[in-house]
């Protein structure tokens, strides 16, 4: 880890040539995206060096409005935080002289970090660590020959996967420190007295959510143990079959920093007798995708103005989008009348999940059917999802819409019919959540506008189609020429 004392070190804090200045009094880990015990390089730096003098580590954790800032319909049950005042009134309450955190990669974040640094530096003898930890490999280490940043997924992996393959120490995992949660409790007996937590509302039921994603460090292990055992062989055959549960379901749990990707890889990894680029089909495809999740987050760290709702491609944001508000809200609610479409959208009211190849088609339906800013639906899904992450969220909805970096060339539109046809042949997945369709046989059911009677299709009570696929890929195929065509 990096130390970077944020004062002159005082004459009793002795600097070690590795570490920085040596604890004197009580340790703070300020966990952020990244709330648990195993694993966590800020917080394993920060139980090594309060081992010397018997010191406190006191673990903090701040659930903030100012978090949620940019998502309209996000909690607003927790007062606003001001994060930099909490931190130094912990800070001073506990006796603490070194503050530890994680890094993150996201510029309002980055911004808060740096108002803490600069309130905690006015403070004698506060020093804070900040570590490296939200990717397997640093941003900054990533490079292609010229020095530059990779804007394409394939020649990025490659070189990611040499670094990893080349030097291990990129996933190590750290141990976890010994924890004593009851002198914790303790400690902030009376600073709970004072500042009561105040509790989240999400717009999904309470109850549910505790079934479908127990909360824990062991679930998200148990999870990953599961999945690689019984089903990662078999991975790279069913993940595109939505109505398979073929996939790991682990993204709740390492957007909320429960589990980390190197913990993902190094059990997937060893199940491949070390390898992540050969070996097992499934386990390999596997490993890949996790290199999608890393490729987002460089893309995130090295390109922020994605994080300013810009285009990556800056000319696609000349594209004249639709702001049709009542075709945007059918599609919010799974009643576009394009079944594939609509069970893709009522799996994520249903269970705040939806299935990798459902977000491509919902998206791209979105984008170059309604010819709607993918903006808006990258927001959509940032209040919705159980999963919602800026940086793999922005790359899927930029990869749709053909704004993105290493996204697909725009005259590729999904055709909904064939993408139901393809990979849910059956209509399986569109039975589970379309309970208006159950009826309709594995034919009709892609499309039970044309495959059924006037009559019989208004029994349904399911919606007609909101558009028709041919024209608007022309009207979308005309403006994106357009635009693309503009010096
Ligand atoms: P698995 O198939 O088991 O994959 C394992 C892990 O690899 C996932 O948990 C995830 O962390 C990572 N991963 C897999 N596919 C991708 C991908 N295409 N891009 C980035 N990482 C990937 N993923 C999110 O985690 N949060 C989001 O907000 C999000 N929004 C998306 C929006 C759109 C429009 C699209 C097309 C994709 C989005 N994804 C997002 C990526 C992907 O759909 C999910 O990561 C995946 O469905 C999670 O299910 P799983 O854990 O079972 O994945």
């Amino acid at each position: 880890f990096s130390a970077a004392p944020v004062a002159e070190p005082a004459e009793d804090a002795i600097k070690t040539e590795e570490a920085g200045p040596i604890v004197t009094k009580n340790s703070l880990i300020w966990f952020r995206n990244d709330l648990r015990l195993k694993d966590n390089t800020a917080l394993y730096a920060a139980s090594m060096r309060s081992r010397v003098g018997n010191k406190y580590l006191i673990g903090l954790y701040i659930l903030s409005e100012e978090e949620w800032a940019d998502h309209d319909e996000a909690p607003r049950a927790a007062r606003k935080a001001d994060v930099a005042g909490i931190v130094e009134a912990v800070v001073r309450e506990m006796e603490i002289s070194h503050v530890f955190w994680n890094a993150e990669l996201m510029i309002n974040e980055q911004r808060r970090d740096a108002a803490v640094r600069k309130v905690l530096s006015r403070l004698s003898n506060v020093h804070v660590e900040e570590c490296d930890d939200q990717c397997v490999v640093p941003p900054r280490d990533v490079r292609t020959k010229t020095g530059n940043p990779y804007a394409v997924f394939t020649p990025f992996y490659n070189s990611w996967c040499k670094l990893v393959e080349t030097e291990p120490h990129y996933l190590e995992l750290s141990e976890s420190p010994d924890a004593n949660p009851a002198t914790a409790k303790e400690l902030f007996a009376e600073y709970f007295t004072k500042n009561p937590p105040s509790s989240h509302p999400h717009p999904l039921d309470d109850d549910l959510m505790r079934r479908r994603y127990p909360a824990g460090e062991q679930e998200a292990h148990d999870r990953l143990h599961k999945f690689v055992k019984e089903r990662a062989t078999k991975y790279h055959q069913g993940r595109d079959s939505p109505h398979q549960e073929a996939t790991s379901i682990l993204s709740p749990y390492l957007n909320a920093g429960i589990i980390t990707t190197r913990q993902c890889i190094a059990v997937a990894r060893s199940a491949n007798k070390n390898k992540i680029t050969t070996g097992d089909d499934g386990l390999k495809t596997w490993i890949k995708e996790l290199g999608w999740r890393e490729f987002y987050r460089h893309i995130l760290a090295n390109f922020p103005r994605i994080c300013m709702g810009r285009a990556f491609q800056r000319k696609t944001e000349r594209v004249q989008w639709s702001d049709n508000e009542e075709l945007f809200q059918k599609w919010c609610e799974g009643k576009t009348g394009f079944p594939i479409v609509d069970a893709g959208m009522r799996q994520l009211h249903a269970i705040g999940y939806m299935h990798n190849r459902l977000r491509m088609i919902v998206a791209c339906f979105l984008v170059k059917d309604l010819l709607i800013n993918w903006q808006w639906g990258e927001k959509f899904f940032m209040n919705n999802l159980i999963d919602g992450d800026l940086a793999s969220n922005n790359g899927g909805w930029q990869w749709s819409a053909s704004t993105g970096t290493d996204s697909q060339p725009y005259f590729r539109v999904f055709n909904p019919l064939l993408q139901s046809q393809r990979f849910d042949p059956k209509g399986e997945y569109i039975r589970r959540w379309v309970p208006e369709l159950k009826q309709l046989s594995d034919k009709q059911i892609h499309e039970p506008y044309r495959a059924l009677s006037p009559k019989e299709f208004a029994k349904l009570g399911y919606p007609k189609p909101i558009v028709d696929h041919a024209a608007s890929k022309k009207i979308y195929m005309d403006e994106f020429k357009r635009v693309l065509a503009l010096s």
